[in-house]
């Protein structure tokens, strides 16, 4: 299934590897090294937007909207339009797949089964909302005595600033973009720099698609730099980040002058909370995908499992027969089942996470290692004899690993899985409706999910509380923060 390195190699000549600006791919600046995380070679360079090219992206999105060909297209043209990138994004699939692979590290099924699949299906659920964006009419008892007629209209909420990180940049710029493009929005994407190849492939399918002049934009390039210059820039409306909490802090700083728009989705610590009466091997296994998918680079990560003191023995030896079979290799090999982390620094980053854990006292059950040679491979890992307190239980890794917490009853469960900065998502594994339903209401987080791992669909709202982020995106919540409700209100 996975094609060889040298195709994906291949592939990557005929990317455009520079901005993308009113319809044109334009020279851009400085050039980006962009580097294969299970070698370590470099696979090219992409040219940078300048602060100069923000500025002709963000004044050319507000003249598509301000009486260009895309401020005047209707919903319905605008879902052919989305239908039409989807199909295009269909035949593309494995394409987009193998440059994935080769960008992020992440092995061959993923991209396969799960981001392409869910960028597609975002773009078909987006196309179909294109044309049912309509207002309410709301009645009151009039205006001094004389009878109204009051209505409501949705109005794009005008030039949306996208900006996505690297862990899954073709799903999360579709979760993005389609929702601001069927509202009738224009988009400037800017993609992460260590992955950006197939958010530069998505735009110039976009261009195929038909999307005219300056209703999409693609700004390559460094966070500080190009991302830095597009959340400063008055003429942007909203901006919609996915990535960490101090940029997305950063972001809200930005956005805060001028009271501009934004929908945050930042990181997470996610407890998966495995009761006494769940299917241990269901469980098991549901569990080991939640943390080790995408090599732990996964902001819904089930990072915290917390497991029934009566059962955890037994759970942790199931669990750790997952992790010990988890196969850590080339993406580009049928037989890998966990790539490569993204860069150095990431790599670093988890291993002194798992040097925290063992002085802070946890023992490893598991992994805590690093395979030999060259790439940025972390091996499954998990902690035991940990607590809440712990930096391994309180910090987002973003890595393949885990930190086990044993509790006593349904109330201590609540208490832990709650007692985190983040709130993105928790699972439960329960074969009790009642446990179910009762303790999805008291986890505070913006999913839950029972007896599966978190329930991505283009259909279901995403987002989180606290550290985790504000807003929603996705399903019709995507449509309303992309929109604004304008009152047209008639005195008769
Ligand atoms: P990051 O915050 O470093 O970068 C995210 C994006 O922001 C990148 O495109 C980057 O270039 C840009 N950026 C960096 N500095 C900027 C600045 N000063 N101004 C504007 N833009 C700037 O995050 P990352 O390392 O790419 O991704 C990992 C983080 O993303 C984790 O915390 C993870 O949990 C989170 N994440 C969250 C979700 C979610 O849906 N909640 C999904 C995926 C990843």
């Amino acid at each position: 299934m996975p094609t060889s390195r040298a195709e994906a190699l291949d592939l990557v000549r005929d990317i455009p590897r520079q901005p993308l600006i009113n319809g044109e791919w334009v020279a851009g600046g400085e050039a980006i090294q962009v580097v294969d995380p299970a070698t370590e070679q470099n696979i090219c360079s992409v040219a940078e937007a300048g602060p100069e090219d923000v500025d002709r992206a963000v004044i050319a999105a507000r003249a598509a909207l301000d009486g260009g060909e895309w401020g005047r297209m209707g919903g319905a043209e605008r879902g052919r339009l989305l239908n039409r990138a989807a199909d295009l994004l269909e035949q593309s699939t494995e394409a987009f797949a193998s440059v994935e692979s080769l960008d992020i590290g992440k092995p061959g099924f993923e991209p396969r089964f799960i981001d392409l699949p869910q960028a597609i299906d975002t773009f078909r659920h987006f196309a179909g909302w294109a044309d049912k964006i309509h207002g309410r009419s709301i009645p009151t008892p009039g205006y001094m005595g004389r009878p109204t007629v009051n209505y409501t209209v949705r109005e794009p909420v005008g030039v949306v600033a996208a900006i996505t990180p690297w862990n899954s940049p073709t799903m999360i710029a579709a979760w993005k973009v389609a929702p601001a493009l069927a509202a009738g929005c224009a988009v400037v994407l800017k993609p992460p720099e260590d992955a950006p190849l197939t958010s530069l492939m998505l735009m110039r399918i976009l261009l195929q698609a038909g999307f005219p002049e300056g209703s999409v934009s693609v700004l390559p390039g460094r966070g500080p730099v190009t991302g830095q210059a597009l959340i400063d820039h008055p003429g942007v409306d909203k901006i919609s980040f996915t990535g960490s909490p101090e940029i997305g802090h950063r972001v809200a700083v930005a956005a805060a002058r001028g009271f501009r728009r934004t929908t945050l989705e930042l990181g997470g610590k996610s407890p998966q909370i495995v009761f006494a009466d769940a299917d241990l091997d269901a469980a098991a296994q549901g569990v080991a995908v939640g943390i080790f998918a995408n090599q732990g680079e996964v902001c819904a990560a089930g990072s915290r499992i917390l497991v029934a003191r009566e059962v955890h023995d037994e759970f942790v030896e199931r669990l750790v027969e997952q992790a010990a079979g988890v196969h850590v290799g080339d993406p580009f090999d049928e037989a890998t089942t966990m790539g490569a982390l993204i860069n150095q620094k990431q790599a670093d980053r988890v291993h002194a996470y798992i040097e925290a854990g063992r002085s802070e006292g946890a023992k490893v059950a598991v992994g805590g290692t690093r395979p030999d040679g060259p790439g940025y491979f972390v091996n499954p890992t998990l902690f035991v004899g940990a607590d809440n307190s712990m930096r391994i239980a309180r910090e987002e890794i973003f890595g393949p690993v885990a930190t086990i917490i044993a509790f006593d009853d349904d109330a201590d469960a609540v208490a832990i899985a709650n007692d985190s900065d983040y709130g993105l998502a928790a699972t439960l594994w329960t074969s009790d409706v009642t446990r179910a339903h009762t303790l999805a209401s008291r986890i505070r987080a913006g999913s839950v999910a029972v007896n599966g791992w978190a329930p991505i669909d283009p259909r279901l709202p995403w987002g989180g509380s606290k550290q985790s982020g504000a807003g929603r995106e996705l399903g019709w919540a995507g449509i309303e923060a992309n929109t604004e409700e304008k009152t047209i209100s008639i005195v008769l």
